[in-house]
């Protein structure tokens, strides 16, 4: 189903279930934002499509949420933080939370956004709804990451950036000393499953990381 309007307000009315398009990019999908409690959205100028997310295929779907992750980690970027971003999305298709890296103002190194989001998953949702839902983020789950989805018992993750590739970009960053360790490790070590899908869209996941680690 693809709908088609210029009035953003009124798209967002119609579904949760819909993910907004602007010229074929990702720019909103009725989540709360974790790091934007004023809810405020952006504003766009231009016919703006909507497209349900139970009519894409699976793999398709996944390249969208992970294009939302990116977003998110271009906002982070802009917000002064390290540009890494997560969202989760449910079974259906819906977005339910949102987060940014979170490293500023107190120069946090446990505030990566996959963890962040887990805390707040865990706090708010039920364990039905957490085991059916899928993380999405524009870099792999380092190993605290990958600990706090396992706890929060997220069901699936999808990945963009592997954490060897972003350990090349990084390198020993004082404020990002990439711990490389696959995720599916972590995960192979608990006691439930963790689905696991990644890495995809890795081009333009690291693309996110330009200039950002070079001093
Ligand atoms: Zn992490």
């Amino acid at each position: 189903m693809l709908l088609v309007s210029e009035d953003l307000d009124e798209l967002l009315e119609l579904s949760d279930r819909l993910v907004v398009m602007f010229h074929g990019q990702f720019v909103y999908g009725g989540a709360r934002q974790r790091s934007r409690p004023d809810g405020n959205r952006p504003s766009y100028g231009g016919p703006l499509m909507m497209q349900d997310m139970t009519s894409l295929k699976p793999s398709a779907r996944d390249e969208v949420f992970l294009r939302r992750s990116f977003e998110i980690a271009r906002r982070s970027r802009a917000h002064g933080n390290h540009p890494f971003g997560a969202v989760l999305v449910d079974s259906a298709g819906k977005v339910l939370i949102e987060s940014e890296n979170g490293y500023m103002p107190a120069h946090d190194g446990t505030a990566h956004a996959e963890r962040l989001l887990a805390t707040e998953a865990c706090r708010t949702l039920s364990k039905e709804v957490l085991a059916n839902a899928t993380l999405y983020s524009s870099a792999e789950p380092c190993a605290m990451c990958a600990g706090a989805i396992y706890w929060a018992g997220i069901g699936r993750v999808v990945y963009a950036l592997s954490e060897r590739r972003l350990r090349g970009v990084t390198g020993n960053h004082p404020e990002n000393p990439t711990l490389d360790l696959p995720c599916r490790e972590v995960f192979r070590s608990g006691q439930r499953p963790t689905e696991v899908v990644g890495p995809l869209l890795e081009d333009e996941a690291e693309a996110l990381h330009e200039s950002v680690w070079e001093k």
